[in-house]
């Protein structure tokens, strides 16, 4: 599953290959993929603009079009969304949406199990972003996340820990996969009820969020064994390479002499040490 590490690396690919291009046509083939509006509105908002900016809150992708529009993107279980500067490639399988540009290349949404979805939104706000991306929380890389600030977020809470950092409502951006691997740099339990974390507990954990992801993105995301991800380009990440708990069941501690376990916790696997996490 995409998230913020993943959807800030397509992010950037978007901003270096298709930030100016204007759209010349849009193709919608998958029902689900386009279901806030009908395809029709879709292809009649996107042709002839020019994508001006790309930003993220999240795991959503906005881009800013010339007319003050945005296109919504969201990845959702499983889509990846390529550019293929030479359009007679074949589609992959699962192609849904094919967006084309002006230099003769295209954006192309590849969804499997159809969670992920895109729309076109009229207005957006000062930030950039569109009003149905308002609900979100603070993202960490963009919006910098203090200590001070998540305090805030987890006071008197008594949801699990693992379950406040994925709260997207609190802190947008962070699921399964981060919320493992920061709670372990954190040497934090993901059970502690999430209103329980003292100061010096409270620096370490946005100090290992804001690390982890900073980390995650320099390393372009993380692409499992399904290969799900792929980077704009078709690329695969490598952060996968430096989990330390994630998918790590029964293997040895990467600090301490314990042994990861897994656990369900707020209705979500959680993998970390007994050993050192508390
Ligand atoms: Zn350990």
């Amino acid at each position: 599953v995409p998230e913020l590490p993943e959807v800030e690396t397509v992010r950037r690919g978007l901003e270096a290959s298709v930030v100016g291009r204007t759209i010349t046509g849009v193709t919608v083939t998958g029902k689900r993929s386009v279901r806030r509006q009908s395809p029709a509105l879709l292809r009649a908002r996107l042709r002839g603009r020019r994508v001006e900016r790309a930003h993220r809150k999240g795991k959503y992708l906005a881009l800013g079009l010339d007319d003050g529009s945005t296109l919504v993107v969201h990845l959702g279980m499983s889509g990846q969304l390529l550019h293929v500067a030479d359009r007679s490639v074949a589609l992959a399988p699962h192609t849904h949406v094919v967006i084309r540009l002006d230099d003769g290349s295209e954006l192309r949404f590849v969804d499997p199990r159809t969670f992920g979805e895109m729309f076109v939104t009229p207005a957006a706000g000062d930030d950039g972003l569109p009003p149905e991306l308002g609900a979100l929380g603070v993202d960490p890389l963009a919006d910098g996340l203090t200590s001070r600030r998540l305090a805030s977020l987890l006071a008197g809470r008594r949801t699990p820990l693992k379950s406040a950092l994925m709260n997207q409502e609190l802190i947008a951006g962070i699921g399964n996969i981060y919320a493992d691997e920061i709670l372990f740099r954190a040497r934090l339990r993901p059970d502690r009820p999430a209103g329980s974390l003292d100061e010096p507990e409270t620096r370490r954990l946005a100090s290992a969020i804001r690390r982890t992801l900073a980390e995650a993105v320099e390393a372009r995301g993380s692409t499992l064994r399904d290969a799900r991800y792929r980077d704009l380009a078709g690329e695969a990440g490598s952060f996968q390479l430096r989990h330390a708990v994630y998918g790590r069941e029964g293997e040895r501690c990467r600090r301490c002499p314990g042994t990861v376990t897994r656990r369900r916790i707020g209705g979500r696997s959680a993998f970390f040490c007994e050993g050192c996490q508390f």
